[in-house]
C-alpha cells in the first residue's frame, strides 16, 4: 500500500531523539518517561517510533486497545499504559499484557470481576484522577469507594495515579492549572495515604514539561507532541528539530488559459495564462478541503506553490506559473513545524489535527 511510494511522510528518528534529549534536559535525572504513541504516533508511525525509542523510555501510551495490540505486535516489551480503555477491550487487555487507566466504578469493578476470573494477582492498573479537564476520572467523592474495592482484592495492583491538565500550553491559565496541580496533590496523597503500596504520579504532557516541571514533574511525564518537534509555542519549537516532512512529486504539468477553471465546481478561474502543476496527494489523504483556493500552500525548488481550486480526494494542483519546475520534480507539502504551524492556523486548528490526519494511504518512511 501507499500511493507506490511516490507520496510519503518521511519520520526523522535523529530528530525524535533530539526532541527526547531536550526534554529530559529540562527534568530530573530519575524522572520517568512515558512517550505517548496515540493515533499512530502522531500520525508519523507508532511501531518505528516505539521500537527505536524502547530502551530509551520506561512506558508507551496509547489511546485505544488497538493501537496497544499493534505495539505488542511489533513485539515491544515496554509497559504499555492503555489511556481510554473500554470494559468490552478488558479481556483482550489482558491478553495482550497492556495496563489500563481505570477511570470509572464501573471500568474498575468490571476489570476485577474478569482478573479475579483469571486468578491473577496484582495486575497492574492507573489510577486517573479528574482535577479539572473534566474529561475522564476520578473525583475525591470516589475516593473512599474506590478504596474500599481495591483494598478488598489481590487482582489488580495500583501502579501509577495520575492526572491531566486542561491548558499547560496557556499561561493566561496558569492559576487554574497551578489549582489543578494542588488538587491532584490532595486528591493522589488522601488516596494513597490508605493504599497497601505506594503507586508513582504522573501529570505533565509535552506543555506541562515546558510550564511546570517545578511544580508538577511527580516521579513520570508523558511527553507526545514534542517529541515530534512541536512546543506549543514559537520559541520551544524553534528548539526542538523537525521530524517529519510530507513529501510528494508533479504528476503533470498543465498550461490554463486565460478563462479556463481547474478542479471540481470550477472553483478557480483563469484570469490569465497560469501554469499548474497537480501533485497526487488530497484530501483522503489528510490534507483538508479547507486548504483549497490557496489558503495552503506546497513548496517546489523551494518556492511557495499555492492551492488552486478545491482539494480533491486525490490530487490537489497548484500554482507554478513563477517556479521553474518539471513533471517528476519533488514537492514538499509539509516542510516543517513553521510551515504546518502556519497551515493549522490558516485553518484555525493545531499541529495535532494536521499531523494525525495524514492518512494511513501515505508510505512512512523511516530516516
Ligand atoms: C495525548 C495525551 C498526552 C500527550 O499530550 P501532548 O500534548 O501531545 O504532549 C498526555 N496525557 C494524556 C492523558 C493524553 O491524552
Amino acid at each position: 500500500m501507499g500511493n507506490n511510494h511516490v507520496t510519503v511522510l518521511e519520520i526523522d528518528l535523529n530528530s525524535i531523539e533530539f526532541n527526547l534529549n531536550y526534554f529530559k534536559s529540562k527534568l530530573h535525572k530519575d524522572t520517568k518517561i512515558l512517550v505517548v504513541v496515540k493515533a499512530f504516533g502522531y500520525g508519523s508511525s507508532a511501531v518505528e517510533v516505539a521500537k527505536f525509542l524502547e530502551s530509551k523510555v520506561a512506558y508507551f501510551a496509547v489511546a485505544y486497545l488497538d493501537e496497544g495490540i499493534a505495539l505488542r505486535n511489533a513485539g515491544i516489551k515496554t509497559p504499555i499504559l492503555v489511556l481510554h480503555p473500554q470494559e468490552a477491550n478488558i479481556e483482550q487487555i489482558i491478553k495482550y499484557n497492556l495496563e489500563p487507566n481505570i477511570y470509572s466504578i464501573k471500568l474498575l469493578k468490571a476489570f476485577i470481576k474478569k482478573t479475579t476470573n483469571l486468578g491473577l494477582q496484582k495486575y497492574p492498573i492507573h489510577i486517573k484522577f479528574n482535577t479539572g479537564l473534566n474529561r475522564l476520572g476520578f473525583n475525591q467523592k470516589d475516593i473512599s469507594e474506590l478504596l474500599s474495592i481495591i483494598n478488598n482484592q489481590s487482582a489488580l495492583k495500583v501502579t501509577s495515579v495520575f492526572s491531566h491538565i486542561a491548558a499547560s500550553e496557556d499561561l493566561n491559565e496558569r492559576k487554574f492549572t497551578l489549582q489543578q496541580i494542588y488538587k491532584f496533590n490532595v486528591v493522589s496523597n488522601e488516596f494513597i495515604k490508605h493504599l497497601n503500596n505506594i503507586p508513582f504520579k504522573h501529570m505533565l504532557n509535552t506543555s506541562g514539561i515546558i510550564n511546570y516541571a517545578e511544580e508538577a514533574q511527580f516521579d513520570m511525564v508523558r511527553l507526545g507532541i514534542g517529541l515530534f518537534g512541536f512546543g506549543n509555542n514559537n520559541i520551544e519549537t524553534s528548539k526542538l528539530k523537525n521530524v517529519l516532512t510530507l513529501k510528494s512529486v508533479i504528476s503533470q504539468i498543465n498550461v490554463i488559459n486565460e478563462g479556463e477553471s481547474v478542479g471540481y465546481n470550477r472553483a478557480f478561474t483563469a484570469k490569465s495564462t497560469i501554469k499548474t502543476a497537480t501533485i497526487p496527494i488530497g484530501h483522503a489523504d489528510g490534507i483538508s478541503r479547507q486548504f483549497g483556493n490557496g489558503l495552503g500552500f506546497v513548496f517546489i525548488n523551494n518556492k511557495k506553490a499555492p492551492i488552486v481550486g478545491n482539494v480533491c480526494m486525490d490530487m490537489v494542483m497548484v500554482d507554478v506559473t513563477n517556479i521553474n519546475c518539471n513533471e517528476g520534480d519533488d514537492v514538499i507539502i509539509y516542510k516543517n513545524q513553521e510551515h504546518l504551524e502556519g497551515l493549522a492556523k490558516a485553518i484555525d486548528t493545531i499541529s495535532y489535527e494536521l499531523l494525525t490526519a495524514i492518512s494511513q494511504r501515505v508510505k512512512r518512511i523511516v530516516k
